[in-house]
């Protein structure tokens, strides 16, 4: 008897182990276009979900991704995303989708998404990417992994992995992106770090980054522009 019970905590195990979720949690219907209002409310996984027959095919539709991104700004580079906050039939599905410009030297700065995977289509132009190992085999310290891509390469960042995008060419590039959460999020470090309101205490920040006081009033004084 205890031998069977051993046997099939090892199998149910095992198995579950083997149920990986890469993504958003499968939906339950066909779809769950998201809906604001909470009296047309069917039901829920995620957002509220609208009436399915009041849902039309402009629930699923986004239109002006063709429109660059204003890179007038301190990184010279604007993230567009199209997510379930503007494209509600997302909702519950597990997926959106980003554009990214950049001008030359345009930098999308050292970020990570909480909830997906993003896999990078070079459009147009010449980007230095990278991603950071979160948990490095032993003797390694945080492997670095980089690439240059010119268009039509295709990068992929695994989820919740520090990882950025630096515009190397002379000209514009252009970049989309698939995320594998219908809400990705996005932590830019520095201004997590840096950035925070309110600030974090100093004396936490010179222990982490090791230098002096002076060094972290600086940073935190600094103006953390936001490209998304
Ligand atoms: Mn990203």
């Amino acid at each position: 008897m205890a031998i069977r019970f051993i046997v099939f905590t090892i199998t149910v195990v095992a198995l579950s182990s083997s149920f990986a979720h890469a993504s958003d949690p499968s939906p339950l219907q066909d779809f769950c276009v998201a809906v604001n209002d909470s009296m047309a409310a069917v039901f829920v996984n995620g957002k509220i979900c609208k009436n399915p027959m009041q849902v039309v095919a402009n629930d699923f539709f986004f239109r002006g991704l063709n429109m660059p991104g204003n890179t007038s700004n301190p990184l010279g580079s604007k993230v567009t995303p199209v997510n379930v906050n503007n494209l509600p039939g997302l909702n519950t599905l597990g997926i959106s989708l980003v554009r990214i410009d950049f001008a030359p030297n345009g930098l999308n700065p050292p970020h990570t998404h909480p909830r997906a995977t993003e896999v990078l289509l070079v459009l147009e132009g010449t980007l230095y990417v990278g991603f950071v190992l979160s948990n490095p085999p032993p003797g390694m310290k945080n492997p670095l992994f980089t690439k240059t891509l010119v268009a039509g390469d295709v990068f992929v960042f695994p989820e919740g992995l520090i990882h950025f995008q630096f515009n190397v060419g002379k000209t514009n590039a252009i970049a989309f992106a698939g995320l594998s959460s219908q809400n990705p999020g996005v932590i830019t470090i520095a201004n997590a770090v840096f950035g925070s309101n309110p600030p974090i205490n100093p004396q936490v920040l010179t222990k982490a980054f090791q230098v002096g006081q002076n060094v972290i009033n600086y940073l935190q004084a600094q103006f953390w522009y936001n490209n998304s």
